[in-house]
C-alpha cells in the first residue's frame, strides 16, 4: 500500500487496527533493533500504531506492543476522544485537539528534575500505579524520512516518552517500582490475566 501525504499517515481515521501484546510476552523483554531502512513499510506500521492507539484507546504505543521488535513509538497526549450515542444507540466518537507524534530511533539526551505520575500500559490492562520519572528531558529521533529531530518535553509529553522509550529496552513500568509493589502488583496482574484465560476457555 502506498502512503502518499504525511497526512494518510498521521490519521486516526485510516489504518488497521493491530491486535496490542501483553505482559509478559516475551517481545516486551527484548531490547528492540534500530529502524534502517525508512520505507512504505515502516511508513504503513507507524500509522497502524497511531490508529491503533486513537481506537484503543490510549496516548501512547510502541512497536513492541504490537509485536514489532523495533524502535519505535507513536504518541498523543493532547487530544480528546468524545463518545456520543448515533440513531440506533450506536457509540461514536469524535477526536478533537489531535496532536499525533512519530518518533524512530529515539535517544533520551539529557534528563533533569523529578516528578511523579499515576501511569498505566496498554499491555498491563487494569493496572495503574505512581511512577517515579524525570522531570524534563530532551529527546533526539528521526521521522518517517528518516529526517532527525530534536524535541524538549516536560510534564506529561516527558513521561510518556520516558515510558515509551522503556518499551524498546524491554522494560514495562512494573519494573521502575519498589520491589515490594512491583512483586504485589505482578502477582495480582498476572492473577487476574489467569482468571481472564480460564474464564475464556469455559
Ligand atoms: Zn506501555
Amino acid at each position: 500500500m502506498e502512503l502518499e501525504t504525511k497526512r494518510d499517515i498521521y490519521s486516526h481515521e485510516k489504518g488497521d487496527l493491530l491486535p496490542i501484546v501483553t505482559y509478559p510476552s516475551p517481545v516486551l523483554k527484548k531490547i528492540a533493533k534500530p529502524v534502517k531502512v525508512f520505507d512504505e513499510k515502516i511508513k504503513k506500521l507507524c500509522q497502524d500504531m497511531l490508529y491503533t492507539m486513537y481506537q484503543t484507546p490510549g496516548i501512547g504505543l510502541a512497536a513492541p506492543q504490537v509485536g514489532q521488535s523495533l524502535r519505535i513509538f507513536v504518541l498523543d497526549v493532547d487530544y480528546n476522544r468524545v463518545e456520543s450515542l448515533g440513531p440506533s444507540s450506536e457509540k461514536n466518537y469524535k477526536f478533537e485537539n489531535l496532536n499525533p507524534l512519530i518518533f524512530i530511533n529515539p535517544v533520551i539526551k539529557s534528563k533533569e528534575g523529578q516528578m511523579t505520575y499515576e501511569e498505566g500500559c496498554l499491555s498491563l490492562p487494569g493496572l495503574y500505579e505512581e511512577v517515579n520519572r524525570f522531570e524534563k528531558i530532551s529527546v533526539e529521533y528521526q521521522d518517517v524520512e528518516g529526517r532527525n529531530h530534536k524535541m524538549d518535553a516536560t510534564e506529561l509529553l516527558s513521561v510518556c516518552i520516558q515510558h515509551e522509550n522503556d518499551h524498546l529496552e524491554g522494560v514495562v513500568f512494573l519494573e521502575r517500582l519498589s520491589f515490594l509493589k512491583r512483586n504485589f502488583l505482578t502477582k495480582k496482574y498476572l492473577k487476574g490475566q489467569k482468571r481472564k484465560k480460564n474464564s475464556s476457555h469455559s
